[in-house]
């Protein structure tokens, strides 16, 4: 594992976020996945004990790191993990994230994200594990005219994903105030980015990094910009990019901030809006290369502007990020050509 981190110095060099002071015991249901692989490895080198549970249905095996034991099962069968006793936490990125198929399939994002979802809460209560860490969305607020985004901004989201991650928001509030249980829901603005090997390899790519680079790499067409006639400054939608690396000290730092009874939900994101075409530029800076790209129609459900106001995983987690869009998507880039000359 030092070997494969040493590789990534540059992103490890930085402090490793506010770790809880002793070791724990932590169960991460979706740790094959893209989040969920990078912040096992951050609990890793912080000295913590991991099991990864993961159906393997879009992440990988290869994903999970050495030392790191690797139960393959549905997280509706976390009670045979969690049965063994002594779980201090769950981390629980173990979710269906694609926008469009939600619209088009949404009973598959109600039975995984919000029925999943519920049976690994009952295990969770079943065996007395006192910390819950859960991936949430910026999907949750939909179009706000109020920007910077806040956690007490209206919730309303535009598709089946994210009033599926809602639902869990609103399940854990209740269920902290029921059992004691210490819940973080994390909502993400728009990751990106690579850490200590780890880094996005999804079967279906919708988003715009990992596309650019493939399209700027020629291993795909040419990128469709989807609408330049949008509200904004260039006339492309604006979003908030957070690098991996990033995220992971956020739940790390999570983990120590559960506290019995309460359901703290922050914001992750820089705080600073990007539009598409400053993405691609970005691109272009750190790779040298031209992203071949279109302009084609608007995305279903996209809106204008998407940024977060962090001030509250700042204040609560001592959090805040140390990384910037070319890191992003130096790393990115990075990380994708390994995984082309593997
Ligand atoms: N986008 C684009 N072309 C693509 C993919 C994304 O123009 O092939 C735009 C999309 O409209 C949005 C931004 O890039 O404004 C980020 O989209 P992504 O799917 O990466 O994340 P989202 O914001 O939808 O969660």
């Amino acid at each position: 594992m030092i070997s494969e981190i040493a590789e990534y110095d540059d992103v490890l060099a930085e402090p490793a976020g506010e770790a809880p002071s002793a070791p724990m015991r932590v169960l991460v249901a979706g740790g094959a996945g893209y989040i969920g692989s990078v912040v096992t490895r951050l609990l890793l080198a912080e000295g913590h004990r991991v099991t990864v549970l993961d159906d393997l249905s879009t992440g990988h095996a290869d994903a999970v790191p050495d030392g790191v034991e690797l139960v393959q099962s549905d997280i509706a069968d976390a009670g045979t993990v969690l049965g063994r006793g002594g779980f201090d936490g769950v981390l629980h990125f173990a979710a269906k994230s694609l926008v469009g198929e939600s619209v088009s399939n949404p009973a598959k994002y109600w039975r995984t994200n919000v029925c999943g979802t519920r049976a690994l809460l009952d295990a969770v209560a079943e065996h007395h594990v006192p910390r819950f860490v859960f991936s949430s969305t910026a999907a949750v607020y939909g179009e706000q005219d109020a920007i910077p985004i806040t956690e007490d901004a209206p919730t309303r989201p535009t598709n089946p994903y994210g009033a599926s991650k809602l639902s869990v928001d609103m399940m854990l509030t209740g269920e902290c105030a029921a059992t004691g249980l210490g819940a973080v829901s994390l909502r993400y603005f728009n990751v990106a980015g690579a850490a200590w090997g780890a880094g996005e390899r999804h079967g279906t790519e919708t988003h715009l990094i990992p596309l650019a680079l493939d399209a700027a790499a020629g291993r795909r067409g040419p990128l469709t910009i989807f609408g330049e006639d949008w509200p904004t400054p260039d006339g492309t939608p604006i979003r908030d990019y957070i690098h991996v690396a990033d995220l992971a000290r956020a739940h790390v730092s999570a983990l120590g901030a559960a506290r019995p009874g309460r359901h703290l939900i922050c914001n992750l994101g820089s705080g600073q809006g990007f539009s598409v075409r400053q993405v691609l530029d970005t691109i272009t800076d750190v790779t040298g290369r031209d992203v071949p790209q279109q302009v084609g129609p608007r995305r279903a459900g996209d809106p204008a502007r998407l940024i977060a106001s962090h001030d509250r995983a700042r204040a609560e987690l001592g959090w805040q990020p140390q990384h910037d869009l070319a890191d992003m998507v130096r790393d990115a880039w990075d990380f994708a050509r390994g995984l082309a000359n593997r």
